[in-house]
């Protein structure tokens, strides 16, 4: 259900105050196309599965008749895609938003929207924030995007979607612009029930939902006849997916495995306590990539419970025995949050000393910020200071790049198999691609490579990706 609301001319004398300092991730570059009705344009903040919804936006805009603009300057229709997982994606959108109201009042019928988690956790505040806004859908309504747009440019009224539940998640994934050949991305599962302390996702994203099996095959096979190579299956929880046939993740991971095209396959954000020993063998297929995202967020046991993760860190450290056991030579990556209330400096000691001990491949760090409805937010005093959080994320990258330079180190002479996706960003005369292990490899070679697997021996380990050369037939 959609709330119409009437537009509120944006004010002539209203001032941007906030200031965006990072650039969100715009859709990837490529040609661009002409449409009938106009062009647009869509900022992405946040994760792998944001920049995937925005995909399924562009798709559905594209159904529509606009084109892809190269920047808002240029656009008939711009789209805010958000994340609030962190305070400081969520300022960056209000930052933008001031960019925008500028823009709108050069160009009254510019339709400027906020989609995603800040337009699921502010709704109405949204246009009491920003008068200039026309469309607020939160990340359940995306499927019905082409419909709000249509409505507006017809009627020139507000539209907000923030239901929290729609029986469609994942819904018109077929139409998805697809950007990222030769490998696509799908949602396989949204929301997430687990209300780990600090989390505000399951506010914004709901609770949990996924696409049947027989739906995302279909998918996968259309996909792979068109020639796409590697599927990226998404969801907050991805490895408690479950539908209502009973199918699971390792279901689904041995099934698309057998599409004809199909070669490697991935998933993510996986939740340590839901990593079944099914899934631990499902990953043993040649076709499921080396490599695993496994969020354990601290190395410390008092602070895993208070955030509530439900694991100890000798949980934890069972089910990495049990991959490794399967799976060896598997790259394990995972997040961390520093200053989370409470947090000592034995805690965090705890949290280094687990780093050496997984020898994780690489390793996303936050400073802890409170979210809005969480229970960390309601009931723990924010007490480490910014300071100590700030020393406290510099230490544990560094330590973590000292970790790993010496095993990037010991990869150099290997080859490895790559899937090519891409021109290097630093060399006309070089492609990229990555290895089942999900690193980045450079190495000479023409455009005609994209989208084949290539043995590459590596040559040269680099601070974040490797160089190599063609080591053997494509394919
Ligand atoms: N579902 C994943 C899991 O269970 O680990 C995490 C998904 S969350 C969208 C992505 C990451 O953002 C988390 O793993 C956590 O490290 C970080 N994060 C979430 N809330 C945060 C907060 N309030 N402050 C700092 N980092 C946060
Ligand atoms: Fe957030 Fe926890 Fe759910 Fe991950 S499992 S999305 S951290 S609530």
């Amino acid at each position: 259900m959609s709330d119409l609301l009437p537009i509120v001319p944006a004010s002539p004398d209203a001032t941007s105050d906030a200031h965006c300092e990072d650039s969100p991730r715009p859709l990837p570059p490529r040609a661009k196309v002409d449409g009938p009705r106009g062009r647009y344009f869509i900022h992405t903040w946040g994760c792998q599965m944001n920049v995937h919804d925005s995909e399924r936006m562009a798709g559905q805009l594209e159904h529509l008749g606009f084109g892809q603009a190269d920047s808002e300057e240029d656009a008939d229709i711009v789209l805010l895609n958000t994340c609030t997982v962190r305070e400081t994606s969520a300022a960056k959108v209000y930052g933008k938003l001031g960019d925008l109201r500028r823009l709108k009042r050069a160009n009254e019928k510019m339709v400027v929207g906020v989609c995603g988690c800040l337009a699921q956790q502010e709704r109405d505040a949204l246009f009491a924030k920003a008068p200039h806004l026309d469309l607020v859908i939160g990340p359940r309504a995306i499927p019905q995007l082409a419909r709000h747009v249509e409505s507006i440019l017809e009627t020139r009224q507000r539209v907000r979607d923030t239901a929290p539940w729609t029986e469609t998640v994942g819904a018109g994934s077929e139409e998805s612009l697809r950007q990222s050949f030769p490998k696509a991305f799908l949602t396989i599962q949204e929301g997430c029930d687990k209300f780990c302390t600090f989390c505000v996702v399951p506010f914004t994203r709901g609770r949990e939902k996924c696409r049947p099996l027989d739906v995302l095959l279909a998918e996968i096979e259309g996909l792979a006849d068109r020639g796409f190579r590697e599927f990226e299956m998404l969801g907050q929880n991805v490895n408690c997916y479950r539908d209502d046939a009973g199918h699971d993740l390792a279901d689904l991971l041995l099934r698309a495995a057998d599409i004809r095209g199909v070669e490697r396959l991935r998933f993510v954000t996986s939740h340590p306590r839901h990593l079944s020993d099914r899934i631990v063998a499902a990953m043993a297929h040649e076709k499921v990539a080396r490599a695993l995202h496994l969020p354990v967020q601290s190395g410390s046991d008092a602070v895993l419970a208070r955030m509530e993760r439900d694991y100890t860190r000798a949980d934890y450290m069972a089910r990495i025995a049990r991959l490794k056991a399967m799976n060896p030579d598997i790259a394990l990556q995972t997040d961390i949050i520093v200053g989370f209330p409470g947090e000592t400096e034995d805690d965090f000691q705890a949290t280094l000393s687990l780093l050496e001990e997984v020898a994780y491949e690489g390793v996303y760090s936050f400073k802890y910020s409170p979210r809005p409805y969480t229970k960390a937010a309601k009931s723990f005093e924010d007490d480490v200071p910014e300071s100590v959080k700030a020393d406290r994320l510099a230490r544990l990258q560094a330590y973590q790049d000292q970790l790993q330079a010496p095993r990037d180190a010991a990869r150099v002479g290997l080859v490895e198999e790559v899937l090519v996706d891409g021109m290097s960003k630093r060399s006309d005369a070089e492609v990229a691609g990555r290895t089942s292990r999900n690193r980045v490899v450079n190495f000479p070679g023409a455009p005609d490579l994209i989208g084949l697997l290539v043995p590459v021996r590596v040559t040269e380990a680099r601070a974040h990706s490797f160089r190599g050369e063609i080591a053997g037939p494509t394919r």
